[in-house]
């Protein structure tokens, strides 16, 4: 049911040199399922040889050539869905509704990136003589090394991979070790389509030896990293040293306001099932509420009552709408998080234990009137828990929206117009859904400000992290 991962390295699917495999638990059971093989620096180098070796031919591949390739691996991607559904819920424990949503739509961003490496213009400037042609070219940036974490195992990789092929690069992915499976039958679909072997190598093993080894290898042009902060500021800094362009999707602390003339039952009605998908694992997730004095106690009532109310359990159940947690470590940080707001003072409205003692089980869990300097208010949840707080002016809610130094994703609900230009004119973040839950499409940009990284992974501006611009200017006389 549950398939071993191996290594995909230069065209093969094998075991790491030094035959080491890390085990893989299903967060729902605690039970070992799989093992992973783990890359050593001999893996790393044959991976990197490949990478350059297949640059040169895939860059000049056309880019219909290239579309028609990947637009077959969606293809792949809606016939397997079901079967990679069902891996994935049992590596993360996500529901399994969930699970086919992620694989589904990673099939529609194969796609739309399949098309939109057709459309990496250039441009012609007017010369200032006679007979200068100034043209501006669009290239692949080189090999790159992406990273990405566990939490959309197929969702955070299938981004990276089509923004690279589709503009021409060839990619070695560091997978996340902890769902390395569904990540990998990603990988084996583009591979079936007929992407070059050489172009595409999965690797697994110490996130940190495989980091420091990749980006620092002069083979490698650019990285990607999706993960957290902390992470990311130590990638971006090597990354820096080693003048690699980089694309960073970093943690979030997402701010959500309810103003005062908010219709409140529909933005329960989505806000509630927003913040408990993946279990609250989402970087985009609502974590900080913050809702006017006058519709307080109506959110709260209806907010605490769908979390009373959601099914947690085993993924796989067609009843479960929250699975467990990924592993033990987050189970004991949302725990952390939960003790130290009520030791303050905050007030849990539901939830707030862990669920039995097998697997990782945590209620969805509402906390309201909670102090800023609670460590909650301060670092990023990536948990069941919501933050209720409630404010009395539009200022003093922007301005708690913009206390943090993350700045991903916003939300905000109002009837008013004027209000709705005034926050999304003023929220520090890179993105803001009003009036609904609208973010992540693969054709809209996808990214944060401040603490939460630079760079975009959706629309357009997700190809030009994989392009280098090159001005050619010809005197034709
Ligand atoms: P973690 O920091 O140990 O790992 C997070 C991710 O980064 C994992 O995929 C891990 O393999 C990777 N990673 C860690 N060190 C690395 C290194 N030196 N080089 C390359 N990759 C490295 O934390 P965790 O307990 O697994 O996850 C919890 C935290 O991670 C959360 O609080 C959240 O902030 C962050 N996270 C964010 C996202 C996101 O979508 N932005 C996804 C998953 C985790």
């Amino acid at each position: 049911m549950y398939p071993d991962t191996e290594l995909h390295i230069a065209g093969r699917w094998r075991a790491g040199a030094g035959q080491d495999t890390l085990p893989v638990l299903n967060p729902a059971t605690g039970e070992t399922i799989g093992q992973c093989a783990v890359a050593s620096t001999a893996d790393l180098d044959e991976a990197l040889a490949a990478a350059a070796r297949a640059f040169p031919a895939w860059r000049k591949v056309a880019p219909f050539e290239r579309a028609k390739v990947m637009r077959k691996a969606a293809d792949l991607m809606r016939e397997r869905a079901e079967d990679i559904a069902r891996i994935m819920t049992q590596e993360q424990g996500k529901p399994l509704a969930e699970a086919r949503i992620e694989t589904l739509a990673a099939a529609d961003i194969i796609d739309w990136f399949a098309e939109e490496g057709k459309r990496a213009y250039g441009r012609v400037i007017p010369g200032r003589a006679d007979g200068v042609l100034q043209a501006v070219i669009r290239e692949p940036v080189g090999p790159v090394a992406c990273f990405t974490p566990w939490n959309f195992p197929i969702n955070q990789a299938v981004r990276k991979i089509s923004a690279a092929l589709c503009t021409g690069c060839t990619v070695i992915l560091k997978g996340p070790e902890d769902t390395p499976a569904s990540c990998a039958a990603l990988v084996r679909a583009f591979l079936d389509a007929g992407i070059p072997g050489d172009a595409l190598s999965l690797v697994y093993g110490d996130p940190a030896t495989i980091s420091s080894y990749l980006i620092a290898h002069p083979v490698i042009r650019k990285i990607s990293f999706t993960g957290s902060t902390v992470v990311g500021k130590k990638l971006a800094a090597l990354a820096g040293e080693h003048m690699k362009r980089a694309t960073m999707e970093l943690g979030g602390h997402a701010p959500a306001i309810v103003f005062g003339d908010a219709d409140v039952e529909k933005a329960v009605s989505i806000l509630a099932p927003s913040k408990f998908r993946n279990a609250g694992q989402v970087c985009v997730s609502p974590t900080r509420f913050l809702v006017h004095d006058s519709v307080f106690d109506r959110f709260v009532e209806g907010f605490s009552t769908f979390a009373k109310n959601l099914k947690v359990g085993d993924g796989l159940d067609p009843d479960t709408k929250m699975g467990p947690l990924i592993h033990s470590r987050r189970l004991e940080a949302v725990e952390a998080l939960t003790a130290d707001a009520e030791s303050g003072g905050a007030t849990l409205r539901t939830g707030g234990k862990r669920i039995g003692n097998r697997g990782n089980f945590f209620e969805p869990t509402v906390l309201t009137e909670v102090p800023l300097s609670m460590r909650i208010m301060n670092e990023e949840p990536f948990g069941p828990l919501a933050i209720i707080n409630r404010f009395s002016e539009d200022e003093e809610a922007l301005s708690e929206a913009n206390r943090l130094p993350y700045g991903l994703a916003a939300y905000a609900y109002t009837r008013s117009a004027e209000r709705a230009a005034r926050v999304s004119n003023g929220v520090e973040s890179g993105m803001i859904s009003i009036n609904h839950h609208g973010l992540a499409l693969p054709e809209t940009p996808f990214g944060g400000v401040k603490d939460s990284g630079y760079g975009s992974e959706g629309g357009p501006e997700a190809l030009d992290a994989y392009l280098v611009t090159k001005f050619v200017t010809q005197a034709n006389f």
